[in-house]
């Protein structure tokens, strides 16, 4: 979708990025660092500055208490770090839950490391979780399940209740939980993010992922952070070592500089995007789209049917990009190839965009759809 957007010169709000070069201090910070070195190859696991930084924060947030040596290893971005988790703990023949729809990168990279998918739905117009569908999908050659909570492409924040179902199935079954925590920063409405891995009896069952791109809205730096218990960190290191072994130094120190930015700062930005949201919300309900809830990431899911009655979503999105000048994304790209949950109705908005380019998105699409 971003190659026809560019195409057809469209306001871009299908990929998720925001507009804006990031936070002057921390990009100050990494450029410093670059500038006086050292940019010869860090220490495998990472930096110490920035290892540090990140159990100071899990401390901060979430009262983690990390070993910041041993339960603490930083990767090229959540998608490496992801990678290096999914083919450390996977081996042919094992089966990861996923709950469906789910961001682009998980199956592939099961279905790399020799391992099946087994997926759950979330079910429309509130993407609930039915838990005897999350029971029924545990067989006793279930390895882990991958959470994504605040969850890509819908916008939801997974409950407190649906953790606890998570974490009590997860140790009946004995599983690990790969837990994709990359928006845990963007929660609007006075929620808060709660990672699994600090629910009763998950601290040596639970990976938890990171990514500085997300939460420094710096998504070209690609530094993302691994922790969990010291044996499941050594085992993803090694992964890690053969994967692509360190992460550039210098963004390291910016990022360990930034995790340590006052709470104002994190509090700051949560409201910024939470405006945007609302703009792009009652933009697109103005002209017709049903909007799911929307609790934190930088995504809205539209239903589409008021607007486009049986079309389907990939061809509304076309449609939408190359003539209407805007460019969303169908959710149905988020489900597994053969899935029998497909939705067809359901595309996703960006909003982590300037409010004029928002505003100017909707007046096209008003334009446009009217
Ligand atoms: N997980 C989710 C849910 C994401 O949305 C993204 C980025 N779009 C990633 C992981 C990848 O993060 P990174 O850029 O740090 O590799």
């Amino acid at each position: 979708m971003s190659g026809l957007a560019a195409e057809a010169g469209a306001i871009n709000l299908g990929q998720g990025f925001p507009d804006d070069e990031g936070p002057d201090d921390i990009r100050a910070a990494a450029a410093q660092a670059i500038v006086n070195g050292p940019n010869q190859y860090p220490p495998m696991m990472g930096v110490p500055e920035l290892r540090q930084a990140v159990a100071t924060h899990a401390d901060r947030f979430y009262g983690m208490g990390l070993d910041w040596q041993s339960q603490v290893l930083i990767t090229s971005g959540a998608t490496e770090a992801l990678a290096a988790s999914l083919g450390a703990l996977l081996k042919p023949g094992d089966e990861a839950i996923l709950i469906e729809p789910f961001f682009d990168t998980y199956l592939p990279v099961i279905e790399a490391a020799g391992a099946t998918a087994q997926c759950v739905a979330l079910h429309p117009p509130n993407w609930t979780l039915e838990l005897d569908e999350l029971e029924a999908a545990f067989s006793d050659k279930t390895k882990l399940i991958l959470l994504n909570t605040p969850h890509n492409p819908l916008g939801r924040v997974f409950s407190h209740s649906d953790l606890v179902a998570i974490a009590d199935a997860c140790i009946r079954h004995d599983v690990v939980a790969v837990c994709d925590e990359v928006y845990e920063h963007m929660v609007f409405d006075g929620m808060q993010h709660t990672p699994l891995i600090t629910l009763p009896g998950m601290s040596d069952r639970t990976v938890r992922i990171q990514s500085a791109g997300k939460i420094f809205s710096l998504t070209g730096w690609k530094v993302g952070f691994i922790s969990g218990s010291a044996d499941l960190v050594s085992l993803i290191s090694k992964a890690h070592q053969n994967l692509v072994f360190t992460t550039p130094p210098g963004l390291q120190i910016g990022v360990a500089y930034g995790l340590g930015k006052d709470d104002a700062f994190f509090t700051e930005q949560s409201g910024d995007l939470a405006s945007k949201r609302d703009i792009l919300r009652a933009g697109l309900e103005a002209i017709g789209f049903d909007i799911s809830p929307c609790q934190g990431t930088y995504f809205l899911t539209a239903d589409i049917r008021p607007l486009a009655g049986d079309e389907q979503d990939i061809d509304f999105c076309k449609r939408i990009t190359t003539e209407a000048k805007v460019a969303a994304v169908p959710i149905s790209a988020f489900y597994a190839p053969n899935s029998n949950h497909k939705s067809h109705h359901f595309i996703r908005f960006c909003f982590c965009k300037q409010p004029a380019v928002l505003e100017e998105a909707c007046n096209r699409l008003s334009h446009y759809l009217r």
